[in-house]
């Protein structure tokens, strides 16, 4: 899109737009809490995994759980960032670690309406998907040359609206094995003034912080190991679980039951 288009499509600062792209998207709510309920159907639809249930252990064909032993053929192990707690080597080989980020709630100034889902070009550095665009370099070499400090706390600006109007902004990223508690405020201003400046106000409303972590790996986007017979350990291990997950799981599942076989 050229930057009037884009402008047309999203009501942001003129200042430093040069162009865009639009691809259709759907958002997930990550509050909406809706896989909870439908998993207390599962009793009826095959073996039952105790809701509340902390997994032990592993074993081929027994998974021991904290309120009692299931069996089952094929098992996959999807605890997000917790693979260190029941496969230790598994995460270690993989270099797997926790990434903890900052989002923030804030209100839409104005009442404003943001229909897409806005990624800036500190995105385009972030995401595989865009490794093989020929400009890339050139957008690495001005962010360095003119904002090491976003590039420093790996900022991916980027801002989506609830449908109650807020806007959800973020984010930085910070590795480590176990991320401390403590959230540093300049992250929380940095994101704060860079959004502030996308939306060509002076500043944002602040109705909520977040400190959210997930799994990463250095040089992989996904962590599927096969660690013992009829098992799988799977991680999404770069922050796109939400986006990818339909497709992983069929993937996983149909390379598992195609072992069994
Ligand atoms: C702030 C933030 C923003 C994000 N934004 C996006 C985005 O815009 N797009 C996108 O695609 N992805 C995004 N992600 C990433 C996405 O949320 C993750 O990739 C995804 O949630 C991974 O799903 P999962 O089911 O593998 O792991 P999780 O969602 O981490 O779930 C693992 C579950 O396993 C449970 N568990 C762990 N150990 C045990 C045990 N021993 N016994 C029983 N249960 C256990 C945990 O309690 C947890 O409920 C974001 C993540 C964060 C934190």
């Amino acid at each position: 899109m050229t930057d009037d288009e884009l402008l047309a499509h999203a009501p942001i600062a003129r200042d430093g737009v040069l162009g865009g792209l639009s691809h259709r998207s759907t958002a997930a709510s990550s509050r909406a809490r809706r896989c909870r309920p439908w998993l207390a159907g599962w009793p009826r639809k095959g073996r039952a995994l105790p809701l509340g249930a902390t997994v032990v252990d592993v074993e081929p064909g027994l998974v021991r759980t904290s309120r009692g032993d299931v069996f089952a053929d094929s098992i996959v192990l999807a605890t997000g960032h917790d693979v260190d707690g029941l496969f230790p080597r598994v995460a270690e080989d993989a270099g797997l670690r926790r990434c903890a980020l900052h989002m923030l709630r804030v209100a839409a100034p104005g009442g404003r309406r943001i229909e897409p889902a806005l990624l800036t070009g500190l995105a385009l550095l972030r995401y595989r998907g865009f490794a093989d665009c020929p400009s890339l370099p050139a957008v690495r070499d001005r962010l360095e040359r003119e904002r090491p400090d976003l590039l420093a706390v790996e900022m991916n600006l980027m801002l989506t609206q609830r449908p109650d109007g807020e806007l959800v902004i973020g984010d930085t990223h910070e590795y480590a094995d176990t991320p401390p508690p403590f959230k540093d405020e300049r992250l929380d201003d940095l994101i704060l003034e860079e959004a502030a400046a996308l939306l060509g106000v002076d500043r944002l409303e602040v109705h909520e912080r977040w400190q959210g972590v997930y799994a990463h790996a250095p040089d992989r986007d996904f962590l599927i190991a096969a660690p013992l017979d009829g098992v799988r350990v799977v991680a999404v291990t770069s922050g796109i679980g939400m986006t990818t997950a339909l497709g992983l799981a069929p993937r996983v599942l149909d390379d598992l039951l195609a072992t069994a076989a």
